[in-house]
């Protein structure tokens, strides 16, 4: 039985579900992991995740495809990703194949959370890790506890997806050979101060350039950017300092497979921003926002596709992308994990 939510109307909050996955790490291994109905995390006041911020997370979400299964999109590439996570803050990764397992346990337990078909909303679902026990001195912890929990969101666009505005902030996102690579929930601590002012500005998110050079485009806070060119060529950024996302390249991929576009992964000069066709940010929440707009100091850069809808191109990848998600298109082998 479905759960009595009004899914069309569904906001992006936490809505707590029945049930939620956990498995701790003691002693040099994973136990077999649990569901409990236990939504509360209690440790010790000096964990690791408290005084450093040893923690990391991913997001995906599970929905109902057009022919009444529920899936979820590409949990492999989040398993992995958590795995390069891990790794590089010092944490023990949780398996990538058991990563999965529970995930799908997880989905499975909540199934009456999953929304149905066409109603736009679908059920996110965050895995994520920290370190549990005490420390004091600065190292890496010894105990670390990973959970699943799952929660309804409804449709990010109510009545269409309406082009954003951009600037470019005076903040770095993330320094070279740093972790803007990795889903470490300190990139995001210290991008809010200036999500804070960018909307102060009258801005809906920040263009982060590289800090290196600050020539460079990177990403936003919590999405990567694509471009099109006056001749329909998807561009993307590539450094090394940018968060893999995996909106992003399956985008490129329905780009050049399925619309027969020519794709590009290349380093983006600011200075170039103002000849494209078109802007859009990805990311698994929105899957893609069109944008309209950026600002950086005196420089005011219009999109010739507007501030009243998509471009025509982003509206293809989004179509198409969204119709792989949800049954309507075939998809390339290993997208689609069925749960039920
Ligand atoms: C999670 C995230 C994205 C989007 O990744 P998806 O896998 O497409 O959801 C982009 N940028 C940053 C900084 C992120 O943390």
């Amino acid at each position: 039985m479905k759960k009595d939510i009004d899914w069309s109307n569904l906001g992006f909050g936490y809505i707590k579900a029945d049930y939620r996955f956990v498995s701790n790490y003691k002693n040099g291994s994973w136990d077999d992991g649990t569901l409990t109905t236990d939504e509360t995390v209690t440790i010790n006041e000096s964990a690791g995740v408290l005084q450093y911020a040893q923690t990391c997370f991913e997001g995906l979400k599970a929905y109902t495809t057009a022919n009444g299964k529920v899936v979820c999109f590409r949990p492999d590439l989040n398993a992995q990703r958590m795995a390069d996570s891990c790794k590089r803050l010092e944490m023990p990764v949780f398996p990538e194949d058991k990563f999965i397992e529970a995930v799908v346990k997880t989905v499975k337990a909540n199934i009456d959370l999953v929304p149905p078909y066409g109603s736009g909303a679908t059920l996110y679902i965050r895995p994520y890790m920290f370190a549990s026990n005490a420390v004091i001195g600065v190292k890496p912890a010894d105990e670390y506890q990973f959970r699943i929990f799952v929660t309804p969101v409804g449709p990010y666009f109510k009545g269409g997806a309406k082009p954003i505005s951009l600037r470019v902030p005076d903040f770095d996102r993330a320094a070279p050979r740093g972790t803007g690579h990795v889903k470490a929930g300190l990139n995001y601590a210290m991008s809010l101060h200036a999500i804070v002012d960018a909307h102060n500005e009258g801005y809906n998110e920040n263009m982060y350039l590289d800090s290196a050079t600050r020539t460079n485009v990177e990403e936003t806070g919590g999405a990567n950017i694509i471009f099109v060119t006056k001749d329909n060529k998807v561009v993307t950024p590539k450094s090394a300092t940018i968060l893999p996302s995996i909106t992003r390249r399956s985008l490129m991929y329905v780009a050049k497979h399925y619309l027969g576009l020519e794709v590009e992964e290349r380093v983006i000069p600011f200075s170039e921003v103002k000849d494209f066709a078109e802007c859009a940010l990805c990311g698994t929440a929105a899957v893609l926002s069109p944008v309209g707009r950026v600002v950086n100091k005196n420089e005011e850069i219009l999109f010739p596709s507007g501030m009243e809808k998509m471009g025509e191109i982003s509206q293809k990848l989004y179509d198409t992308l969204t119709g792989i998600q949800m049954g309507r298109l075939d998809a390339p082998e290993g997208w689609i994990k069925v749960i039920e």
